[in-house]
């Protein structure tokens, strides 16, 4: 394994599955007890790591260090557990690159959008920076004489994050640079897709743990493993939240392993999003919306645009405009300059894709544009599709699914009444747009009467959300809501608090008790 992004970092050792060893590949894998794994690039197929999946007896000691350092951290003021999150953030800016390649490594992304994806981590280190002095709560008049109520945000406990392959350190910086500022002890277990992306998060952390001493050491923390180590910590009642990203297969049985035990879970999972375009549309702006939230990251972003529906009236002429946009997209190795349509993940995203595309013909639907393997001019060994364009009906059952890959599904309507039904009638709920230059329309699809999602754009597209908002979508998207705005709360508990400083003790509801 070419471990030289650790060097440039400066790192010599890593911490994983709660062992210190050096950044050596075999000296990784061996701080795993589980079984043998290996971690192959989408670039080319080739493997760039192996790895043993860590056992319960090693997560049981990730759990009480991060329990012991949980007993540390909370009590520590937080404006203190926002600079360790600056620093965190100032080294995160200083080697933006080298972070990035391990990105495009491991999860195919083109560079500019891994760039992006590093600068995410910066961004929400600022915001949490300024959250760590903002973490207040309310004072509330009482009706009792010589009363006052307020409320506190207090630390939770050690919190969980499983996270996806497609945003490998974005997911952990959302929860883990909000997560410490509010005082929690942080235990992340990465995609089995992206594990050098998360011990390089870790690595940096760690870095900036060194200048302060004053913070304890395990209050962040790697474990290496599949779904197996993902279901022991949603049993854990130690983690008073998990906070799991991934598909909605993995988020049922998160969130019910975690709700048996009336743990919390944060749940971030698929998307199924759409952009309505009306009739009064700027065309052109919407075009360039299109092809980015459609075909950008090769399809493989939760607010990925997979349905377009279309008013009548301009329909035709858009797939014409689309289709040709699509033609001229550069696909290729996500490290050379210029691509921007890379790999997708692996041979089974793949598989997936091509059996959408079979089951949108056997349904109706026609293939306008791509959705074939590309071979030429990309490196051997990865999985390059060129994204597709497929007519068909909104009702279809292939288009009530999230298939992970570039399928953009084309959909007509006639009245923004039914382009909200169609919006509305997938069982997820992440990202959706509209593309109007009708104020009665725009704000239509934002009432509650519009789009049913937890996100909802005018003259933008699906993708590419900013961290100071809210992110997160409802149905089975999960409910969960990460980042930024008010998104904190979920990383702590209230209390209600009432003091009596008028030396008489009434009753609230006027109750008489004597
Ligand atoms: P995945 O569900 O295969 O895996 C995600 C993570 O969950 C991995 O770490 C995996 O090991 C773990 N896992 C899987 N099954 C589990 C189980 N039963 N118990 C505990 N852990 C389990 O997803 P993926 O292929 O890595 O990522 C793609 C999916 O993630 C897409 O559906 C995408 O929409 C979704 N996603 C959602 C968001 C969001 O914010 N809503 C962000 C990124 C990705």
């Amino acid at each position: 394994m070419n471990m030289t992004f650790l060097e440039n970092l400066g790192i010599d050792k890593l911490h994983v599955n709660g062992l210190y060893c050096s950044v050596m590949n075999a000296a990784v894998k061996e701080a795993g007890e589980g079984s043998e794994f290996s971690v192959n690039s989408p670039i080319n197929g080739m493997e760039v790591a192996r790895f043993r999946n860590a056992s319960p007896a090693q997560l049981e000691a990730v759990i009480t260090g991060a329990e012991e350092a949980f007993r540390e951290l909370g009590s520590l003021p937080a404006p203190l557990r926002g600079e360790l999150v600056r620093r965190i953030g100032n080294i995160a800016r200083e080697h933006k690159q080298d972070l990035a390649r391990i990105v495009t490594l491991e999860s195919g992304k083109i560079m500019p959008e891994a760039l992006g994806e590093v600068q995410e981590w910066i961004d929400v280190c600022d915001f949490a920076v300024g959250l760590s002095r903002q973490l207040h709560g309310k004072t509330i008049v009482s009706e009792r004489p010589g009363h006052r109520m307020m409320e506190q945000w207090h630390p939770l406990g050690p919190v969980a994050v499983i996270t996806a392959f497609n945003f490998p350190m974005a997911v952990w910086a959302w929860n883990s640079m909000i997560g410490l500022v509010c005082g929690n002890t942080m235990v992340l277990k990465p995609s089995e897709k992206a594990p050098l992306c998360a011990l390089a998060c870790q690595a940096v952390l760690e870095k900036a743990l060194d200048s302060m001493p004053e913070i304890p050491r395990g209050i962040s923390s790697v474990i290496i493993g599949d779904r197996s180590i993902g279901q022991l910590i949603a049993e854990d009642k130690r983690f008073p939240l998990v906070s799991a990203t991934g598909s909605t297969a993995m988020g049922r049985s998160v969130g019910a392993t975690v709700g048996a035990r009336l743990g919390r879970s944060l749940l971030e999972l698929g998307g199924n999003n759409a952009m309505i375009v009306s009739e009064t549309a700027d065309l052109d702006l919407a075009l360039r919306a299109i092809v980015f939230s459609a075909a950008g990251t090769a399809g493989q972003r939760c607010t990925t645009l997979r349905r377009l529906i279309a008013h009548e009236s301009i329909r035709d002429d858009l797939v014409e405009r689309l289709k040709k946009s699509y033609a001229s997209l550069p696909i290729g190795d996500p490290n050379v300059p210029g691509s921007l349509v890379g790999p997708l993940v692996d041979g089974r995203s793949f598989d997936a894709m091509q059996n959408a595309l079979k089951s949108a013909v056997a349904e109706g639907g026609e293939v306008l544009f791509g959705g074939e393997r590309v071979t030429a001019g990309v490196p051997d060994g990865g999985f390059y599709v060129r994204p597709a364009i497929v007519s068909i009906r909104h009702d279809a059952q292939v288009v009530q699914e999230e298939t992970f890959a570039p399928i953009l599904y084309i959909l007509t309507y006639s009245t923004l009444d039914e382009a909200i039904a169609i919006q509305n009638e997938v069982p997820q709920g992440l990202s959706s747009a509209i593309f109007t230059e009708s104020m009665r329309e725009a704000e239509l699809f934002l009432s509650a009467d519009g789009s049913d999602c937890g996100i909802a754009n005018v003259n933008i597209g699906t993708s590419g959300a900013e961290i100071g908002g809210a992110f997160g979508g409802e149905k089975e998207t999960g409910g969960g809501r990460e980042s930024g705005s008010d998104s904190w709360k979920a990383y702590m508990r209230r209390t209600t608090n009432t003091i009596n400083y008028g030396g008489q003790l009434p009753l609230a509801q006027g109750i008489v008790f004597e």
